[in-house]
């Protein structure tokens, strides 16, 4: 797709005023039938509307801190820094050159985010109305994150060495459930979380997946219920990403883990490319992480570092030719590349491409005496 093209929609137009619709969050929790009855389930699940737990993330209208109000949903707001929360930035790209949005770097952290953005509240918005059959509607996207379960076997492996025992592993954005399949087989108990309702059912109905349809803060997990929570390609998209970091440590018992897995922009192949870097042109990224910037976000939510590797990704070989294309910022070449990828079945091929482009951790939550110090209050 070629940035260039792309704009905000004009306030007043269809698009701009997006779907009308209550926005007070709702959550569904789904539960397959092979698991319906299991009191394992039902325990793990979201607590209760008012059983809230203090501490737990706010409602998506309180996300956006600083000075920005509450406009239409998918207009764009002015936001402050998500880590130090100034409001004195560098622009690094405008508004249409790398992506949709401008792409700003706080002068205080150095963290690079969107501002001025889309309005967050369109994630509960436009991705709670699809009923449609995800693998139908989004092929290349579910064949990619059935492919992609090889690249975390080192992940599991961690997992289970660290959780001899097993127990509750959470996965924030789980999307169509495969991982969290993968972790079911190795004898965990699996719960995931995904706002997109289509990917939710497919999680639930095809994979076997009992999966809570809403955003993690509107999940309403009970305190202290998981052992590890997942959280693979999400935090860059969350409206407020040290929030949603504290919400996974209220929710983690103890010891528990997080895997949390980003871009990362103190790479070489960012200073080469600059605004054609593939991840940074995704409109839905609102947040560009370095090694540093990461670590402020983690320790302001109180976690610890266990492990940081720079990895990269398996592809289809269509895949890494169509990225050529996004980072060519042709759509032209994309077509081509797409049609010709087709007729070469290149989508059959899949190759390991590790261009160590992105970050993966392995966060601890301290254990309990070491907790009483950890940092509680708003940055
Ligand atoms: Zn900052």
């Amino acid at each position: 797709m070629s940035s260039g093209a792309l704009r905000y929609p004009k306030v007043g137009s269809k698009k701009a005023l997006g779907r009308s619709g209550p926005t007070t969050p709702q959550t569904d929790t789904m539960v397959p039938s092979r698991l319906q009855g299991d009191h394992r389930v039902s325990a793990f699940h979201a607590s209760p509307a008012g059983s809230h737990a203090a501490g737990a993330g706010p409602g998506y209208a309180e996300l956006h801190a600083g000075r920005s109000t509450a406009p239409a949903a998918g207009l764009p707001v002015s936001v402050t820094c998500g880590i130090c929360r100034a409001d004195s930035f560098t622009v690094l790209y405008p508004a249409g050159v790398a992506q949709l949005n401008q792409i700003v770097q706080c002068k205080q952290c150095g963290l690079m985010y969107a501002n001025p953005r889309k309005n967050a509240d369109h994630i509960e918005l436009e991705t709670r109305s699809g009923e449609w059959d995800f693998a139908a509607v989004n092929p290349q996207r579910y064949e990619k994150e059935q492919l992609q379960i090889r690249d975390y076997a080192t992940t599991r492996a961690l997992l289970n060495r660290l959780h001899p025992a097993r127990g509750k592993v959470v996965e924030v954005g789980c999307s169509c459930g495969f991982q969290l399949d993968a972790f079911l087989k190795d004898g965990w108990e699996v719960l995931g979380i995904e706002p997109d309702r289509s990917a939710a059912r497919q999680a639930t109905n095809k994979v076997g997946i009992p999966t809570v349809n809403s955003t993690l803060e509107s999940a309403r997990l009970p305190t202290e219920c998981a052992d590890a929570v997942l959280m693979l390609h999400v935090i860059e998209h969350v409206p407020d990403p040290v929030g949603t970091l504290r919400e996974i440590f209220r929710v983690l018992k103890p010891g528990g883990h997080l895997v949390l897995e980003t871009p990362r922009y103190d790479t070489l192949m960012y200073r080469v490319l600059g605004r054609r870097e593939r991840s940074l042109s995704c409109d839905g990224h609102i947040f560009f992480f370095t090694t540093e910037t990461l670590r402020k976000a983690y320790a302001l939510a109180g976690f610890e570092l266990e492990k940081l590797e720079y990895v990269g990704r398996t592809l289809t070989l269509d895949r890494l030719a169509y990225n050529v294309g996004v980072i060519a910022k042709s759509a032209f070449l994309q077509r081509v590349v797409s049609s010709m990828s087709r007729r070469l079945l290149l989508q059959k091929l899949s190759v390991t491409v590790n261009l160590r482009d992105m970050q993966r951790l392995c966060l601890r939550k301290p254990p309990s005496e070491a907790v009483r110090g950890a940092p509680g209050g708003p940055a």
